[in-house]
């Protein structure tokens, strides 16, 4: 199962994607990790995590291997993760390109600072997907990292009341993307859902997801990948 609609409200999967993947389905191969396609719109992520924490967290592929793939590859590339998660809108995307393109430096520093946030969380959640204590640096890491993002969140008066909304002020540059996914990660570890965060148990994918399943099952990122990879393995050990 993977996020409904109504969590990534600006989601796109174009096509080709969609082709892919049921390709995936159909081949007698087992299907090669993906992580998402690059298109000459840009880069589109594969957004299985059920959460905006966890999908950020999956921005690395095939995590638990000797190569891991790095999908926030450029600055351009997280302002389109951020704009397919719904995080920023696409006329703040375009912005934020704009503003990359023209301060290199201050972009490149912005993506390696997310890029750092990304592997305390994977760290916290990992753990706790695996039933372990996430460890005091990586929990002190995280706690501090939420506490600045939300000290940059507004409280403004609102069709007559108060809401805390993000700034939108584009020459905050990338790292404003970041905030409301430390956010979304405050919001998780204090949920009943929790207990719901899991590891895909794909050799070497490494990838999070909160199981929405009723059961509580769920052992795939993506049962066309990770799950008919097992499953093809499954049916050589069986005919050896
Ligand atoms: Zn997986």
């Amino acid at each position: 199962m993977t996020a409904g609609p109504e969590a990534y409200p600006n989601r796109r999967i174009p096509m080709n994607q969609k082709r892919r993947r049921n390709s995936a389905k159909r081949s007698s191969r087992p299907p090669v990790r993906f992580g998402g396609v690059r298109t000459p719109d840009g880069y589109v992520f594969e957004l299985t995590g059920g959460h905006p924490c966890l999908d950020l967290a999956n921005t690395v592929d095939d995590r638990r291997t000797s190569s891991p793939r790095e999908l926030l590859a450029s600055p351009e590339d997280l302002v389109d993760w951020g704009r397919q998660t719904g995080v920023i809108t696409t006329r703040d995307s375009a912005r934020l390109v704009e503003r990359a393109l023209r301060h290199h430096a201050e972009a490149e520093r912005a993506l390696a600072r997310v890029r750092a946030v990304r592997e305390i969380i994977f760290a916290v959640f990992s753990a706790i997907a695996r039933g372990t204590r996430p460890t005091a640096g990586s929990l002190s890491a995280l706690g501090r990292e939420v506490a600045r993002a939300l000290s940059a969140r507004e409280l403004v008066y609102r069709d007559g009341g108060l809401a805390w909304i993000w700034p939108a002020d584009n020459s905050l540059g990338l790292e404003r993307i970041v905030w409301p996914v430390l956010a979304s990660a405050a919001d998780l570890l204090s949920s009943d859902n929790l207990p719901r965060v899991r590891e895909c148990a794909g050799e070497g994918c490494g990838w999070l997801f909160l199981d929405r399943s009723k059961n509580g099952t769920r052992r795939w990122c993506d049962m066309t990948v990770c799950g008919n990879r097992a499953k093809m393995q499954r049916y050589r050990s069986r005919r050896a």
